[in-house]
């Protein structure tokens, strides 16, 4: 069932009304403790850019960290409210409680246009808990709950899942707000009606986390191209010699089922960049996937792989690529990577739909220097991973149904790359 949408509302039922706004701020933080990433911040700006021209009186919340339940001064959201009027130029009020009398009393004081942010929610217990009366206390009696949390759409927890329920309980409406509307769009769209060729690129440090995701995808994908630590786990699988790269022995036996069921839509690396060990000063060459010794290290995939998948990318129609070819982060094992994010960038330049998704992709695609270029960077790294796999998103499911009228354009492909280039260049 499709789910209410904040552009799906009418602009009378936000004029003057109280909305209670869930955000993903949970953004990194350097070592002075300023905001080392802005993405998400900016990512939530045309939501309560949305709200403020409506003369909505928005109370903002989100976590931020892992405090652990109990208030952590360096986890406080109040430099963030700051960055955002004085970097962002969002004017946002900030209360160092996110339940409380003090908070109470912001929240009334609030006038139409005005947004106020909340302090972490995880300082409470009963964030995690899903606690039904905070989330109660949490939502200050607004009828109108937008959740623009993509990034924390998979917990349900008071802030997203909780507060849902309660506005709903109350007969009012949850629905999805901006980006978490342009998340289901995009990582929806891919799933279910690609534009083909449709090719899904997978990498990372793990195959378990993402051996759903390879179930979901394989059925639906006209190639599925493996690189990073995951692929050594299916050149186990292939009998071939890893030596002492990462690979996840459990997962051999079902890499090798994936490798009889896929075929020819299942495409490995043919070469590798193999080390002595994953360091900025390892001694490293490339080599044919069947030449790897018992001291070798695998770090990335070599150049005629990177090439074939270059190839297959250049044309795709959708591209979904999530998890870095090799270990970018060190330079002798980031030319793979590269390679994949300028071919995807390409091919999102020749028209094609190119979602990335996972953080450290995102983290790999913006050192390539290509972010601007792809059609949308996912903000929800675990999230995204759970909707590719095809599991229900607690944030979502907990949000109103769409009913009637309530339907919007929703279409992905319009003006969708002006929307990421205002997002970025903002
Ligand atoms: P994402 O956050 O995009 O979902 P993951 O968290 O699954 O991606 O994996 C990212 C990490 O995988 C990167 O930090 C990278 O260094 C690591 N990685 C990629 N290839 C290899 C490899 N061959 N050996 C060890 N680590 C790897
Ligand atoms: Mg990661």
């Amino acid at each position: 069932m499709a789910k209410s949408k904040l552009t799906g509302l009418p602009d009378e039922l936000l004029r003057g009304a109280l909305v209670a706004l869930r955000v993903d701020f949970n953004v990194p933080l350097d070592a002075d403790g300023g905001v080392a990433d802005d993405t998400r911040l900016r990512s939530c700006l045309p939501t309560l850019e949305y709200l403020r021209a409506r003369g909505s009186r928005v109370v903002v919340f989100s976590h931020f960290g892992r405090p652990g339940g109990v208030p952590r001064a360096e986890l406080s959201l109040e430099p963030v409210a700051g960055y955002l009027a004085d970097v962002l130029n969002f004017e946002i009020g900030f209360c160092p409680e996110a339940v409380g009398s003090v908070a109470s009393e912001a929240v009334a004081a609030l006038k139409p246009g005005e947004a106020l942010l909340l302090e972490n929610t995880r300082f409470y217990p009963e964030e995690k808990a899903n606690d039904a009366g905070w989330a109660d206390a949490l939502s200050y009696g607004a009828e109108i709950f937008v959740n623009d949390a993509f990034g924390a759409a998979h917990r349900a927890h008071a802030s997203t899942a909780g507060v849902a329920a309660a506005v709903i309980a109350r007969g009012g409406v949850a629905v999805a707000g901006l980006l978490m509307d342009r998340e289901l769009c995009f990582l929806g769209g891919a799933l279910d009606a690609p534009e083909r060729p449709f090719v899904a690129v997978l990498g990372g440090a793990k195959i378990s986390g993402k051996i759903d995701v390879i179930e979901a995808l394989l059925p639906r994908v006209d190639r599925l191209l493996v690189g990073g630590a995951m692929a050594n786990t299916f050149f186990l699988a292939m009998g071939l010699e890893v030596g002492k790269s990462l690979v996840e022995e459990d997962r051999v036996e079902l890499s090798r089922d994936l490798l009889a069921r896929a075929g020819e839509r299942l495409m490995l690396p043919v070469d590798v960049v193999a080390g002595d060990a994953i360091t900025s000063d390892a001694v490293t060459r490339t080599v044919a996937r069947t030449d790897l010794g018992a001291d070798d290290v695998v770090g990335d995939i070599g150049m005629e792989s990177a090439r074939m998948f270059a190839d297959e990318l250049s044309s795709a129609r959708t591209v979904l690529w999530n998890g870095p070819m090799g270990v970018f982060e060190i330079d002798a094992y980031a030319q793979g990577t590269f390679a994949v994010a300028n071919a995807a960038a390409a091919a999102a330049d020749g028209g094609a739909t190119v979602v990335l998704g996972g953080g450290d992709s995102a983290a790999a695609a913006e050192k390539a220097g290509v972010s601007a270029r792809l059609t949308h960077v996912s903000t929800g790294g675990g999230a995204s991973l759970e909707f590719l796999a095809g599991r229900e998103l607690p944030g979502i499911t907990s949000l109103s149904d769409q009913v009637g009228t309530d339907q919007n354009t929703g279409d992905k492909n319009t003006g969708d790359k002006n929307n990421t280039d205002q997002m970025k260049t903002e």
